[in-house]
């Protein structure tokens, strides 16, 4: 007799160099990848992508968490995807007055494209963006 395994649970690691953010086995993962958001459910063919800044949600028993990412690798399997983040944060933790200081700070330069690194301040900006549209999606307790 031929026994099938379906996965029915993946374990999502979020990894930055500051640290592991999240650790947990949850039904369903969206992010942001280079060509687009996807999503992966457990039993998902393995493969890779690069990560733009962008949203991550995962969801769990009908429960969703976001995290704001800001670009990075994704590596997935049928039972595990792992998120190599260059900077990551759950919602509830993200300080929105710091973002939008940075928000300011970045829109200041742009203004003043001479003087400043127009790439490194449009990144900026859409870190800032992002981190202020997950902030908004945190749980209120
Ligand atoms: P800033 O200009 O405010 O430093 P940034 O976009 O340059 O923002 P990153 O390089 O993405 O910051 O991240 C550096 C570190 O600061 C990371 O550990 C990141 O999680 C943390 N961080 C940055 N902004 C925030 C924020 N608004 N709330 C919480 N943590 C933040």
């Amino acid at each position: 007799m031929t026994v099938i395994v379906v996965e029915s649970k993946l374990r999502l690691d979020i990894v930055t160099p500051h640290g592991r953010i999240f650790s947990g086995d949850v039904d369903e993962i969206t992010a942001t990848g280079s060509e687009g958001e996807f999503g992966i459910l457990p039993g998902h063919a393995p493969f890779m992508t690069m990560l733009k800044t962008g949203m991550l949600t995962c969801k769990k028993s009908g429960d969703m968490t976001y995290f704001f990412v800001g670009g990075g690798y994704a590596e997935a399997g049928p039972d595990k995807v792992t998120i190599l983040a260059d900077s990551a944060e759950k919602a509830e933790d993200i300080d929105v007055e710091r973002a939008c200081a940075a928000m300011k700070r970045a829109e200041e330069r742009l203004e003043q494209a001479e003087d400043y690194d127009f790439g490194r301040a449009t990144a900026s900006l859409a870190r800032a963006a992002i981190r202020v549209q997950v902030a908004e999606k945190r749980t209120v307790k």
